[in-house]
């Protein structure tokens, strides 16, 4: 019978080894059964002899204690990140770069390694004497998360190292697999939450959980290619660094190319795009770096990048499919949309089966049939659309495609004859009591950037509807957690109930928000023309829903848009005055000096009020203030609060004892105040909602898309054409992290779902 101490150090060796041939090898040597036996006595052996337990036992990868918040980790070295190569810039934007790298290193015949750009989060992994010690996100670059405890729980990441030097940093990329990916998706949904937008957010969210044992539950896996400190000499190449890491228990790209040449480097590139599907996980380009270790320094370094290393883009991606069907879905305001339901195709980490097809004029423009043949594409946070239809393959039977013929001139979900709204080009189904619009209602009320309610998404909103338990929003603030509890989400044949615990969760939405601000109300009351943007801007200039449904800063908005009217139509010198007497040009001229009046005084109580900027142009009066609420929003604000709907809204949350409360936030000093900031890409250590939050709250504006008006654009990885925008319109553009800096402040730790993008 051998030792305790003896036996607990034999099992947790052979437990490490299982792990690696199954996690980083992916060919184990043992069934699960065994390696469960395996576990089970070492756990049963620690339990006995408490003394032995150490944090780097296989037992103890989900060891760690949930915390409030991250401590923050220097990297010993910094985490660099890559300057990028476009696909669109092609063999020429490639040549150039090396040619620059060459003309650094004179004489000496260069090396490129290839190897696929993973789709994920950056870690560093700290190994002292051959334990790991630490593990942090990159961060700024400089300072990331003490993310250890969650890291360790992530299978594929040896806990001890055999024959490592006595200080070892390791790089690469934690990532969620696309079936792990879709299978918590389904979950979610299943749930009733609303699911993650892709692999690389899931792991994200998933790592950045304050609680181990949740982050434990997520497969997560992960991909290291570079080193950070190390306290012995490195391999002198890229490729022998990678060959070293893989034997000492590390998954490494399993896709790698030596390249002698700008040719072969392309190639490569080639090469790996039409293998990276088959990966298993997202990957969004290729990185080549140069292969020899001793020369890099010697390239040197630019301001934020490493002269020796690019990443390169793919391009957006499109694939080819067929649409089966064309379905029709109601939105909020009973516009009715055309979705193509297509056969399933794989697309960007993702199975795509809907692309959405606008309206009828799109579709008429297009010529778009049911069984064409399509391409789709899928951008960034762009939801999939048919790109064009593939002629060459189309049916000799397939028909043009009758928007009103193929819904039976029908609104699919209430029947009701649908109306032609001439200025967008779409149907829409003007009944209030039709079933679609209340869920769709309902949802935007409940979703994050309105009153964020969690738990409540599509599902339950359907089945809320359906079963009479919600006719308005509103309605959710008298639930009850037992009849909410008990709500069918399934069918009468196949009843599946929400659970007391998924609703305590709704509710504890619902009273959180109770004393959200009055703009997020603004927001999930839906009025027309009042996005989020405006949403905001109401709030800031208003106390109350009262306030705004009264407001004289949006009469004097509309009454300002009126008398502009007026000027141009009553000037004698305008173009459909050109007939008329001399008697009745002088009448205009009179009208139209009182119209330029108007206009001027109330162009200048807004300027005065905040409520408008003065004009920019050389000859601009007051007349020509730019307001802060255009006139159609201003407009359809207080027509929605006059009207019987917005009335009964207000008498309803009085009696529900809701009064959001809005008002200017203090003046502050901040770069970002009364600024306009679009927000692009993917941000990793915030989630969109809390930076929008964070530049309001320091009284900025975020806008949704790039003008010359933009003061900051904050691009995030996968930053499309608004960063093309910024650098046409010479728009300073930030990193998250110079973001983060300029805020002044780290960003607050986050819920699972605030790291949603
Ligand atoms: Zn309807």
């Amino acid at each position: 019978m051998p030792l305790p101490h003896d036996r607990i150090a034999q099992l947790r060796l052979e437990l490490e080894e299982h792990d690696r041939r199954y996690y980083v090898e992916a060919r184990p040597t043992i069934g699960d059964a065994e390696y469960d036996a395996l576990f089970r006595e070492l756990r049963e052996l620690e339990a006995a002899h408490p003394a032995l337990i150490t944090p780097d036992s296989p037992t103890q990868r989900v060891g760690g204690k949930a915390t409030d918040g991250f401590a923050q980790v220097r990297h010993a070295v910094p985490m660099l990140s890559l300057d990028n190569l476009f696909a669109k810039d092609g063999l020429d934007g490639l040549r150039k770069w090396i040619i620059s790298v060459e003309k650094l290193l004179p004489g000496e015949p260069l090396e490129w390694l290839v190897e696929p750009k993973v789709d994920g989060l950056a870690v560093s992994l700290r190994y002292e004497d051959g334990r790991f010690v630490t593990g942090a996100t990159r961060g700024d670059g400089e300072m990331g998360d003490d993310i250890t405890d969650n890291l360790r729980t992530i299978r594929a990441i040896p806990l001890h190292l055999k024959d490592a030097p006595a200080v070892l940093e390791v790089r690469g990329e934690v990532y969620l697999p696309i079936a792990a990916f879709r299978k918590i998706c389904d979950d979610m949904r299943a749930a009733g939450d609303e699911p993650f937008a892709n692999p690389r957010n899931a792991a994200a969210g998933s790592l950045k959980q304050l609680d181990p044992a949740t982050v434990a539950k997520r497969p997560l896996a992960i991909i290291l290619y570079s080193p950070g400190e190390c306290s012995s000499d490195l391999p002198p190449t890229q490729a022998a660094f990678l060959a070293w890491m893989a034997a000492l228990g590390f998954p490494v790209p399993r896709f790698q190319r030596v390249c002698r040449s700008a040719e072969e480097v392309f190639a490569a590139i080639q090469e790996l795009d039409g293998v990276r599907d088959s990966f298993g996980f997202e990957t969004d380009g290729a990185v080549i770096k140069l292969n020899q270790v001793a020369l890099r320094d010697r390239a040197g370094y630019t301001a934020r990048f490493p002269r020796w290393a690019k990443a390169w883009k793919y391009l957006s991606e499109q694939a080819e499919t067929r649409i089966r069907a064309i379905t029709v879905q109601v939105g909020r305001t009973g516009n009715l949309t055309p979705v193509a339901e297509l056969e399933p195709v794989f697309l960007r980490g993702s199975t795509i089966s809907r692309a959405t097809l606008h309206n009828e004029d799109e579709i008429r423009r297009k010529d778009i049939r049911i069984g064409d043949a399509v391409i789709i594409e899928k951008a960034g946070e762009v939801i999939p659309a048919v790109v064009r239809v593939v002629l060459e393959k189309r049916d000799a039977l397939a028909a043009p495609f009758d928007f009103l013929q193929h819904i039976e001139n029908k609104c699919p979900a209430c029947g009701h004859a649908p109306r032609r709204d001439p200025e967008f080009a779409a149907w829409v189904c003007e009944n209030p009591a039709c079933p679609a619009q209340k869920t769709r209602r309902l949802e935007y009320f409940a979703k994050r950037g309105a009153l964020d309610i969690e738990g409540l998404g599509s599902t339950v909103a359907d089945a809320l509807v359906e079963r009479g338990i919600v006719d308005d929003p509103l309605d959710l603030f008298t639930l009850r957690l037992t009849t909410l509890g008990a709500l069918n989400l399934g069918t009468d044949e196949e009843p599946r109930t929400f659970g007391e615990k998924n609703a305590a969760k709704v509710l504890e939405g619902c009273q959180r928000a109770r004393t959200m601000p009055l703009a997020r109300w603004l927001h999930a009351l839906a009025i027309t023309d009042v996005g989020e943007e405006t949403a905001h801007d109401l709030g800031k200039y208003h106390d109350t829903l009262e306030a705004v449904a009264t407001s004289p800063l949006l009469r004097d908005v509309v009454a300002l848009d009126k008398a502009r009217a007026d000027i141009a139509t009553l000037s004698p010198r305008a173009q459909i005055n050109k007939d008329k007497t001399a008697m009745e040009k002088t009448q205009l001229a009179t009208r139209h000096a009182e119209a330029i009046a108007r206009a001027e005084e109330l162009g200048a109580r807004l300027i005065a009020s905040g409520f408008a900027a003065p004009s920019k142009k050389a000859d601009g009066t007051a007349a020509d203030a730019v307001v802060v609420v255009g006139p159609s929003a201003a407009a359809a604000a207080l027509a929605w609060f006059a009207s019987p709907l917005g009335q009964r809204t207000m008498a309803r949350l009085a009696e529900l004892g809701i009064a959001p409360r809005g008002g200017t936030p203090a003046a502050s000093d901040s770069p970002f105040s009364g600024k306009t900031v679009v927000l692009t890409g993917t941000l990793e250590l915030m989630s969109r909602n809390a930076a929008q939050e964070r530049i309001r709250a320091v009284g900025g504006n975020v806008a949704s898309s790039v003008s010359k008006k933009t003061h900051y654009v904050v691009a995030g990885p996968g930053a499309g054409s608004k960063l093309e925008d910024a650098q046409k319109h010479g728009v300073p553009v930030l990193t998250e992290a110079e973001f983060l800096a300029m805020l002044g402040s780290p960003p607050l730790p986050q819920k699972e779902d605030g790291l949603l993008l």
